[in-house]
């Protein structure tokens, strides 16, 4: 008799996360004897919750706010992107121990290349517009690329060039500037990203004027909600290609699945439809 796959996510709050919705959206679209669920975990339980997965014969989960950065530190084992990034967002469970994956990056190189599958990101320049948690894993997964060349600004520059430090040898390519020339740096930009939550439906807009950013740039918001930022729609406007992100968001979990439940799924506008519903 076949068992029942079980994964989860964990976080603190949960109730928000899409990722259910996503990982049992596949898990009836291939017919699998799987479940997905969201568990609420407070910090503090973090490490015995964690113990009950492990007990429960779960064969891994998703973590996310606030747990992200912990789940290092209790994985047995780290992937290396995990580790440059330093956050944890997709565990898999074997043998009783925690194996640890980052898989933003891979969500958001996949996005890209879903709406523009010629994009090459080799010796491109990327202007990265924030510091925080998403950005690090962006800006990792560009040099995975061999970008040419990241301008990378944020309001607090101290985090951008914590960034950019922690790059070690490969900190040349990242170039810090202030975030009040965030207009003028466009010129050099083949890709823009903006990976602060301005734009987010409930934030300030961002504050940005694209008359110097080539027409032939590709404008990318990891932000999804609303789908096309005010960003998004100021590119269009001006001609550039534009890539929303809740590709993203799809893409990040199918490494995840992949590990747990053997298959690699498809993004599916049907998908992506039920996501921002
Ligand atoms: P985070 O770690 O909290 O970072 C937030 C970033 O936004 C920081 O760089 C912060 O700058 C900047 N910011 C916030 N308010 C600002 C303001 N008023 N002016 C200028 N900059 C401001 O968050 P995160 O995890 O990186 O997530 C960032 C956004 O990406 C969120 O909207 C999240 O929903 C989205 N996201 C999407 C995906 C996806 O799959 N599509 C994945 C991850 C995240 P300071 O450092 O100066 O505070």
């Amino acid at each position: 008799m076949s068992k029942t796959i079980k994964a989860a996510v964990i976080g603190h709050p949960i109730s928000h996360s899409k990722s259910p919705l996503i990982h049992n959206y596949w898990i009836g679209k291939y017919g699998l004897d799987g479940s997905y669920e969201a568990i609420d975990i407070a910090p503090e339980n973090l490490k015995a919750e964690v113990q009950n997965l492990i007990d429960q014969d779960y064969a891994g989960f998703n973590a996310t706010i606030p747990h992200k950065e912990a789940m290092i530190s209790l994985c047995e084992n780290s992937a290396h992107n995990a580790q440059v990034i330093g956050a944890v967002n997709t565990v898999v469970i074997k043998d009783g121990k925690l194996n640890g994956m980052n898989t933003d990056g891979f969500g958001f190189i996949n996005n890209i290349w879903d709406t523009c599958p010629d994009f090459d990101f080799q010796g491109k320049n990327a202007v990265v517009l924030g510091a925080g948690g998403a950005a690090r894993a962006i800006v990792s997964a560009l040099i995975g690329e061999e970008i040419g060349h990241i301008y990378l600004l944020n309001r607090t520059r101290e985090k951008a060039e914590m960034i950019r430090n922690e790059m070690g040898f490969l900190s040349d390519l990242i170039k810090v500037r202030d975030w009040g020339d965030r207009n003028t740096v466009l010129g050099k930009a083949d890709i823009l990203i903006n990976t602060t939550s301005l734009g987010m439906a409930g934030q300030a807009a961002l504050d940005i004027d694209l008359s110097v950013l080539p027409k032939t740039a590709l404008v990318n918001d990891i932000i999804y909600a609303p789908l096309y930022t005010d960003l998004l729609q100021q590119a269009k406007a001006c001609g550039n290609p534009v890539i929303a992100g809740i590709g993203m968001l799809i893409h990040q979990a199918r490494p995840a699945f992949k590990e747990w439940f053997g298959i690699m799924p498809d993004v599916t506008d049907e998908l992506k439809e039920l996501v921002l519903k």
